[in-house]
C-alpha cells in the first residue's frame, strides 16, 4: 500500500563524522591557491591535484592548469599533485627551472620513504594497492620499480623471497592488508610492514560504516576517480545496507528516498563539505526530514 508523506514521518539523515575533505586535501588546495595568488605564473598542477573532477574545474576556472608532462612545464609554478610523483618528475621540473611546489600529502611521502627503505635494504616490496593509482605508481618509483603491486592476496605471485616488506596505499582498507599480510607470513621467514594507511582514510571507513550499520539507505558523494571514495563505497556495502555512490546532487534521485526511514550520507576525502550539504537540501526539497545525530 502506497504511503502519503504524512503517515511515513520524517526521514531521519545521519551524515557520517569525517566526511569531506582530509588534512591532505586541504593542504594540495591551499598551496594552489597560494600559487595562483603569487607572481610566478603560469600555475600548472602535475596531474590533477585532488580525485573531484568539479574541484578540479573550480580551480581551472580561477587559472590553473592541469598538465601530465613534467616537460610541458617551462614557466610559472608546477603544484605536485596530494598523491605524490616519483622523483623522477620532480628531476626533470627542478631542471627545467620552474617553481617547485609540493602538494605531495606527507602522509603519502611516509609510504614513499619507507618503501624506497625497504628496498635499499633488500626487502622484496609488496605495495598493498590499486595498480594503476597514481599514488601508488609514485609509491612503486620511489621504491626504483622494484615492487609488485597487490590489490589483493591473490594478485601475489607464488615465488616471494625469504624476506618481504609491506607498504600501503594511503587510503586502503585494512581488510586488504590484513589479507595480503597474512598470506606474505606463510612463505616468508621475515616479514616487515609498514601500515601506511592514513589516520582521516581510517576515521572516514569507521564512520561511514558506523552510519551504514544503522540506516536503509547509504550515500557515498565523491569522485568516480577517487580511490578513498569507492572504498567507502565497498565497505559500506559489505555492511549489507543498499549503497549508492553519486559524484554531485545532481545524480541524487527522489525515488530513493520515497518509502525509507532513515538515509546515511558519507563523503570522501577529496569531497568538499558543500556536496553533502547540498544532498541534504535536495532530500529536504522532496520528504520532511530531520539531520539526527
Ligand atoms: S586521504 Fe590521507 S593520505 Fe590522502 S591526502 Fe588525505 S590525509 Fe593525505
Amino acid at each position: 500500500m502506497h504511503q502519503s508523506n504524512s503517515d511515513r514521518g520524517p526521514l531521519n539523515i545521519l551524515v557520517a563524522d569525517a566526511a569531506g575533505f582530509c588534512f591532505g586535501v586541504e593542504r594540495s588546495l591551499r598551496l594552489a591557491q597560494e600559487a595562483l595568488a603569487g607572481q610566478a605564473r603560469p600555475v600548472r598542477s602535475l596531474g590533477p591535484l585532488i580525485h573531484n573532477p568539479q574541484v578540479i574545474q573550480e580551480l581551472q576556472e580561477q587559472g590553473l592548469t592541469v598538465i601530465n608532462d613534467p616537460k610541458i612545464a617551462d614557466s610559472g609554478t608546477v603544484v605536485v599533485r596530494s598523491h605524490g610523483v616519483g622523483p623522477s618528475a620532480i628531476e626533470q621540473l627542478n631542471e627545467s627551472g620552474v617553481e617547485v611546489t609540493d602538494g605531495t600529502c606527507p602522509f603519502v611521502g611516509k609510504a614513499q620513504r619507507h618503501a624506497a627503505r625497504l628496498v635499499d635494504e633488500g626487502y622484496k616490496l609488496i605495495v598493498v594497492g590499486e595498480h594503476d593509482h597514481p599514488e601508488v605508481r609514485g609509491i612503486v618509483e620511489h621504491a626504483r620499480g622494484q615492487a609488485i603491486v597487490a590489490e589483493s592476496a591473490d594478485d601475489m605471485p607464488e615465488e616471494l623471497g625469504d624476506r618481504i616488506g609491506i607498504v600501503v596505499q594511503t587510503t586502503q582498507s585494512s581488510n586488504t592488508l590484513q589479507e595480503i599480510v597474512a598470506r606474505a607470513a606463510t612463505v616468508c621467514s621475515e616479514l616487515r610492514v609498514f601500515n601506511t594507511i592514513c589516520s582521516a582514510t581510517i576515521e572516514r571507513q569507521e564512520a561511514a560504516v558506523a552510519v551504514a550499520k544503522k540506516v536503509d539507505l547509504m550515500l557515498v558523494i565523491g569522485g568516480r576517480n577517487s580511490g578513498n571514495t569507492r572504498r567507502l563505497v565497498q565497505l559500506c556495502e559489505g555492511t549489507g545496507t543498499d549503497t549508492r555512490h553519486i559524484e554531485t546532487v545532481d545524480e541524487f534521485s527522489p525515488d530513493w528516498v520515497e518509502s525509507l526511514s532513515s538515509i546515511g550520507i558519507t563523503a570522501g576525502a577529496s569531497t568538499p563539505l558543500y556536496a553533502v550539504s547540498d544532498t541534504v537540501s535536495a532530500i529536504k526539497d522532496v520528504r520532511s526530514a530531520k539531520v539526527v545525530e
